[in-house]
């Protein structure tokens, strides 16, 4: 069974009775432990594919399961459990809390787990140490150079040890050989089983997935794989 399965997916945003047609017949799945970039032209419609994967918006037709299941038959509470339980999220923005310690900013996600409190210590610092980061657990974002604030994003996305890692354009905000560190990164956490799916528009950051699925103006134009 993949991990995800889209059949036929559409969206289509209406706004102040203007219809915004975004995704058309949108069809693929994705394996457990696959490595997958989706790479398209701005406004092609991946972040709000990406969205939709991450149970963050809903698609207005077509098809979509997760790990088996549709997210029309699961309830409110049964959307926030998996999505904060099997999923991982990291943007192009960082988006850490300011005057909030590395090791804080890691925990995040395990305040709406079931994992003890007296924990999330060890938890957040190993999560640090897989990113490379022990030695900043204790420093705030601004003291963080950009490479530094994703490797904490990351490093929260893996807390809970989720089956997949949704990145959307996460090194859009870094420089060469820092984007090259962090995609590094990326497949060595592949290398380690997870599923990363890993929205970009640059070819030389697409080439460290296994898989490129290329969006163009809502579809899927091209299903490639990288031998
Ligand atoms: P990409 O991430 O590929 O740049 P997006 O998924 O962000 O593209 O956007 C695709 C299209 O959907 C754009 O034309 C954008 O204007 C439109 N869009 C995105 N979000 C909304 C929204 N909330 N309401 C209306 N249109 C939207
Ligand atoms: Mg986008």
């Amino acid at each position: 069974m993949p991990l995800i399965k889209l059949t036929k997916l559409e969206k289509t945003y209406y706004t102040g009775g203007v219809e915004t047609p975004v995704l058309c017949q949108v069809s693929f799945s994705i394996e457990k432990g696959e490595f997958v970039a989706i790479m398209g032209p701005s406004g092609s419609g991946k972040s709000t594919l990406l969205h939709i994967l991450g149970f963050l918006d809903r698609h207005t037709a077509g098809e979509y399961r997760f790990d088996g299941k549709t997210i029309d038959d699961l309830s409110p509470d049964e959307i926030a459990h998996v999505r904060n339980q099997k999923m991982g999220f990291v943007f192009q923005s960082f988006n850490l809390l300011p005057r909030t310690s590395v090791l804080d900013n890691i925990k995040l996600p395990l305040l709406y787990s079931d994992i003890p409190e007296k924990k999330w210590t060890t938890l957040a610092s190993a999560a640090a140490k897989a990113v490379g980061l022990s030695h900043r657990l204790n420093f705030q974002p601004a003291q963080l150079s950009g490479g530094e604030k994703q490797r904490v994003a990351i490093a929260r996305a893996l807390i809970n040890k989720p089956e997949v890692i949704f990145a959307d354009e996460p090194t859009g905000n870094l420089d060469t050989k820092t984007s090259e560190q962090i995609m590094q990164l990326f497949q060595n956490l592949n290398e380690e089983k997870h599923t990363i799916v890993l929205i970009t528009h640059e070819p030389d950051i697409a080439k460290h997935a296994r898989r490129i699925l290329y969006i163009r103006d809502g579809q899927l134009a091209k299903d490639e794989k990288i031998s």
